[in-house]
Order: C-alpha cells, then structure tokens, then sequence
C-alpha cells in the first residue's frame, strides 16, 4: 500500500519546501546582481580616476616628467585606495603607485594596456604578478594631436568586492534564517488549523462506529476551511440520523416485544380457562346443570380467542397493506358504506333498546378501501353500544370540510376517564378491563380504527366525559396526490 504521511506533516513539509526554495533562489540571485553591479561600479569608478588623470597629465607625459608622474600617481593610488599605473606608448612603466617602476618589466602583453592602446579604452579582470592578487583594472589612452603619449591605468583588487557581496549575502543569509524560522513556526499554527479538525472527526467517526451516538462536531469552533465545516456539518447530519434511526429501531423493537408478550397473556387467560373446564368435565363429576354452564363458558371463551385472532389478523393485514402499498383506494359514495355497518350492528343495539342515527349527505363521495372503512365504523359503533347504557342514542354524523370528510360516532355512555385518553388507540389498552371482558371486547378494535385511518392519510381522535358520552373522529382527506 502507498505509505501515507499525515496531513500535518504534508502541509508543514510543503510549506517548508516552498519557503526554503524562494528564499534560496531570492538570495543567490541578489548575490550574483550585487556583484555584477559592483564590478560595473568600479569599473566606473577607476575609469573616472583614470580620465581626470589623463586631462591633467597630457603634458607631463609628453615631456616624460617621471618624478611628477611618480607622485601624481602616489597621491592619488593613496587618496583612492587605487592602484595607478602610468604606461608609455611602448609599455613602459613610467610610474606606478604600488611599486617603483625599476623593477617592473614592459606592460605590452597586458591585455587593457593593449586594447587602451588601439581604441582609447580597456579594462581587465586578471591576476596581477606584480601584487600577487586578483585586480579589476580600467585603463584610457593619453594622446594629442596626432600623438599617443602613453596610458593610463587605475586598478582596485576584486577581492574588496567580493567582500562586500559577501557581506551582503551573510546578512541576506540571516534575513532568510529569520523568515523561515517564522514560516516554519506559521506552517505549523496554520497545518495544525487544517489537520487537528481532521483529527478531531476521524476520532469521532471511530467513536460512532464504536456505539457512542453521541458523538458530535462542535461546529462552532471548528477551525480550517469552509469545506472542512460543511464536512463536520454532514457528519453531524449523518450521526443524527444514524442516532433517530436506531432509537426507532429500539423503539420498534420494544414494541414487537410488548405486543408479543401481550398477545401471549391475551391468549392465555381463556386457553387456561378451556383447559380446566374440560379437565374438570372428563373427571365425569358433574351435575347436568353444571355440564351445561361449563360448556357455555367453554363456548364463550372460544369465541374471545377467535375474535382475538380475527382482530389481530386484521391489524397485520392492514399493516401489510401499509408497507405494501398494495391498496386499491376507489371513490366511493360514504353513505351506504356506513349503513351497511350500521346494518350489521342494528341487532345487537335493538337488544339494548339503543337508537343508531346517521346523518350523511348521500352525495358526500371519499377515497377509500370500503371494507376496511366499514371494518372501521363497525368498530366504533360496536364500543359505542357496548359502553352505553339502555335506551341510548348513537350518532354517526359526517360533515363535509374543505379539503376533508369529518366522520363523528359519538355516545351517551360511560365515558373515558381523561388520564386514560392520550393511550386509548394502543393494542391492548383497556380502561376497565372486567367490562371489556364481559362486552367481548379484544382491546384491539381502537388501535384497528387508527390504522386503517392512517392508511387513508387520515386521523383518529377521540374526546370523552364521564357518564356523559365519547365521540371518535375521523377526519379523512378528500383527495390525494398521487403516490401518496
Ligand atoms: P375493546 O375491545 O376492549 O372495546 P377497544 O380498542 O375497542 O377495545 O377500546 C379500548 C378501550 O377503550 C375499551 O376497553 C374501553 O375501555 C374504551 N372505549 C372504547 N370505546 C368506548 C366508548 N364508546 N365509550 C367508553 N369507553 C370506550
């Protein structure tokens, strides 16, 4: 695999890298600029020496005045830290401000002396024999009319200017050291900005991988980029998620939990109750009159289970219908649909003298799957004969909003107590559970209606008093975006 160095270290190292090759180049190519143009300083310099000399001395070189040319050049060689050499036409030393020109030999093969010589000006860079270093030398022609008379010649050693760019480039040197040492300490601030966030969400990835949900960026402090913030943003974004996601999960699972658990005690209590009787009918025992009893009660309890399992046949189809999609909503008149429960409950109301009412416009149209709508009203007018008294009234009455159908079943019976209202469409959720019983109630028929409510995009609520009555409403919305 391709060895990865981390970020910091990239960023640090980059930066360095970039710096040190500036700063090198910047200082290499000022020592060369500088040098070059303290050659061409010089040169200028000596050149001027020399061409005041020559305008002076034109005379005495044309007379040969040797001892005045000697001091002339003593003076000025001193004044200007120069080397002065006066040369005659043929080479001649004539005088010379570093050394006596007696012991000097014939400057005709040096190279300024000659190019001097032929077009009036020439200069050098070369080793001197004579002071044993390394000298610039300018040298001009001294002529008059028709005449040459000599040369001249100012030279300065190439070390001084060496030792000048030298210096400068020390102190260039120093200069660089001084920036780097400061990049080096801002790369370093500036990469730490860049990689400690990086670091910072790599440990919380691990940490959400490792079960800790919750673990966040804190993106108010976060430093770096803007890439990086919406990066830390996602990640947020996603960790809540993952976090929601898994809280349903466990939320669903309790509830699959609980609904086991409670099916099995449902189912219990009359399987018991079957089993004993029978057990107690084989022992032989038993008056006729007994036997009988023990039957019917055998008989009603069969009936709880059977209703019990129908109910919860009932809910999971309607829950497969939910995740499915599989329903075929049709529009449908709402009138006979709600006779037709109303139909199936008139027996059962006739037994308790209780009057059912229903006021629905016959031209009031809905989207819905009929069956489970009339499953849904059966429910509800079912509770309502069951925990009302005698010689009641049940309404069921449908009022036409404008983007809805409002269904209300509403009683004059025993009523919810309010503690027990914000749980009343849980499966298995009974306020008196000995009535329930004794009516046949499964505990599941609310939690039917709220289900088969929320498969037609609607809602299921309920309002109760004490002794005065309970109204569940439906409220179903008219029409539909596709899809939905
Ligand atoms: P059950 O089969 O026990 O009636 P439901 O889910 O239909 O179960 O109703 C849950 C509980 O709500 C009932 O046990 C009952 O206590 C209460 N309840 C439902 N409808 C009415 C009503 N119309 N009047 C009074 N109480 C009701």
């Amino acid at each position: 695999m391709k060895k990865r160095r981390p970020l910091f270290w990239q960023l640090y190292f980059n930066y360095l890298f970039l710096t040190v090759i500036v700063l090198g180049t910047m200082t290499t190519l000022t020592y060369f600029g500088l040098q070059r143009f303290h050659l061409e300083q010089t040169k200028k310099k000596l050149l001027s020496y020399a061409s005041i000399s020559e305008s002076q001395l034109k005379n005495k070189f044309l007379r040969r005045e040797k001892n005045f040319l000697q001091d002339h050049a003593s003076l000025l060689g001193q004044s200007t830290h120069t080397r002065m050499t006066y040369l005659s036409a043929t080479g001649d030393v004539l005088a010379d401000s570093k050394r006596s020109p007696s012991e000097m030999d014939s400057h005709k093969n040096r190279p300024e002396w000659q190019s001097a010589l032929k077009t009036g000006y020439g200069e050098a860079v070369r080793f001197s024999k004579t002071l044993g270093q390394t000298l610039i030398y300018v040298a001009v022609r001294v002529s008059g009319p028709g005449k040459i008379y000599g040369v001249i010649r100012a030279a300065q050693p190439l070390e001084s200017i060496r030792a000048t760019s030298m210096n400068i480039f020390i102190q260039l040197g120093i200069a660089s050291l001084v920036v780097l040492i400061l990049v080096s300490t801002f790369s370093i601030i500036l990469s730490r900005k860049f990689s400690n966030p990086l670091r910072d969400l790599r440990l919380r990835v691990f940490n959400l991988t490792h079960g800790d949900l919750s673990s966040r960026m804190d993106l108010e402090n976060i430093s770096g980029p803007k890439e990086l913030f919406h990066l830390a943003r996602s990640f947020n974004n996603m960790a809540d998620e993952l976090e929601a996601r898994i809280d349903r999960m466990n939320q669903f699972e309790q509830m699959r939990k609980d609904f086991v658990a409670n099916v099995s005690h449902e189912l219990r209590t009359p399987l018991t109750s079957i089993g004993g009787f029978i057990e107690t009918l084989q022992e032989g025992e038993v008056s006729e009159e007994e036997q009988k009893k023990f039957y019917q009660i055998i008989s009603r309890q069969t009936h709880r289970l059977t209703a019990i399992v129908n109910d919860l046949l009932m809910l999971s189809k309607i829950e497969k219908k939910q995740e499915d999609k599989s329903i075929t909503f049709t529009q449908t008149p709402l009138a006979p649909v709600l006779n037709s429960a109303i139909e199936v409950l008139k027996p059962k109301a006739k037994k308790s003298e209780i009057e059912i009412q229903l006021h629905c416009d016959e031209s009031i149209q809905l989207l819905m799957e009929p069956q489970l709508l009339e499953q849904a009203i059966v429910n509800l007018v079912d509770n309502a004969i069951k925990y009302s008294e005698s010689h009641s009234q049940i309404k069921v009455t449908v009022t036409s909003q404008e983007n809805s159908i409002r269904i209300d079943v509403s009683d004059e019976g025993v009523g919810i107590p309010e503690e027990h209202l914000p749980r009343i469409f849980e499966r298995f959720y009974r306020v008196d559970k000995a009535r329930s019983r004794k009516v046949g109630g499964t505990g599941l028929g609310l939690s039917i209606v709220k289900h088969i409510a929320i498969l037609h995009k609607g809602t299921a609520s309920i309002r109760s008093k004490i002794n005065e009555g309970t109204t569940i409403t439906l409220v179903l919305p008219k029409a539909r975006l596709k899809n939905q």
